[in-house]
């Protein structure tokens, strides 16, 4: 499972294992060069301690149940060749009797070298987490705008590659949602955005994308469909929307539904004007009555 499927809690929690396996690292490294600088009595750096601290760091990166998730990173995969030539020059640094000759300097540095490598994968990879959790709504767990439109130009380009495929985007807005926080108060209204956000993605199939656009409003990608396939798939989305009761802290019952300005995104426009083509669908769907789907036509330019 991709690391954007998570919720942000749950990346913040992956953020503070990675903090610490860096903090351990270091710790690793630091009683490592004090035992071969001082001896084995400088610190509590005694070997042991040492292979603790290291078996720490390694059992983090090839065992914990969270860095499954940080298979597919860059900067993940970049770690591997560095920890195992990590381990073996420390061996080789930690092997030597004590009282023996100096070092070889070509060791030394080349542990060094490899050391600060995987320090600064380390950083990249400790990076590239806060990106994807940067680019996720806090509030419904979906993509925020954030990188949204080169990933919609992405999806146009393959279109354009690709004989007969299509996609289609679509602009969702919550009917009347106003109504529902002057009803029940901002907070419950949260909460029955949480939860029909939740229904929506659960009827998604997973290479689908939706972001937050703004408010209450949201922009769905649905790659390889067409038109008349997107409009039988929001259909359901909307119908199920609209069947569906979200049960409030205080009991209360809620319900909400959604109108859709839905438009093909092929080559006759650019990704921000195929978005304001949805705007204009969405806004004919809220004057025809709200709750529906239309898409766009050119006459509503
Ligand atoms: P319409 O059917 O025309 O869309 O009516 P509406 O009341 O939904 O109007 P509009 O879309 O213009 O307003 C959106 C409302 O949604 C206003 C705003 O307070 C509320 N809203 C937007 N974002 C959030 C949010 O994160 N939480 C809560 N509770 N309310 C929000
Ligand atoms: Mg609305
Ligand atoms: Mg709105």
């Amino acid at each position: 499972m991709p690391l954007s499927r998570l919720t942000p809690a749950e990346i913040s929690d992956i953020i503070a294992q990675l903090e610490q396996a860096k903090h351990r690292y270091n710790g690793w490294a630091k009683a490592l060069l004090s035992q071969i600088a001082c001896g084995p009595r400088s610190l509590a750096a005694f070997p042991e301690d040492i292979h603790c601290g290291w078996q720490d760091f390694e059992t983090w990166y090839t065992g914990d149940s969270t860095t499954r998730f940080l298979n597919g990173l860059p900067a993940y995969s970049g770690i591997a060749k560095h920890l195992q030539a990590v381990r073996t020059y420390a061996s080789i640094l930690l092997g030597q009797p004590q009282g023996a000759s100096p070092i070889e300097q070509s060791v030394f540095d080349a542990f060094m070298e490899q050391s600060h490598l995987l320090e600064w994968q380390m950083w990249r990879l400790h990076q590239e987490v806060r990106d994807i959790l940067s680019a996720i709504d806090p509030l419904t767990g979906v993509s925020s705008r954030k990188g949204m439109i080169s990933r919609l130009q992405q999806e146009q380009q393959r279109v354009r590659r690709t004989p007969d495929s299509h996609c289609v985007i679509g602009m969702m807005d919550f009917d009347h949602f106003k109504e529902i926080n002057d009803t029940y108060g901002h907070q419950a209204g949260d909460h029955v955005l949480q939860a029909a956000i939740s229904f929506v993605v659960g009827w998604l199939r997973n290479y689908d994308l939706i972001y937050r656009y703004g408010g209450e409003e949201f922009l769905i990608c649905l790659p390889a469909t067409s038109l008349k396939q997107a409009k039988k798939i929001l259909e359901r989305v909307k119908n199920g929307l609209e069947a569906m009761p979200i049960t409030l802290d205080s009991g209360a019952e809620a319900r909400v539904t959604a109108s859709f300005g839905i438009s093909l995104l092929d080559d006759s426009a650019l990704v921000e004007e195929v978005i304001a083509r949805c705007d204009k669908a969405l806004y004919q769907a809220k004057q025809n009555g709200r709750n529906q789907i239309v898409a766009w036509r050119p006459e509503q330019d």
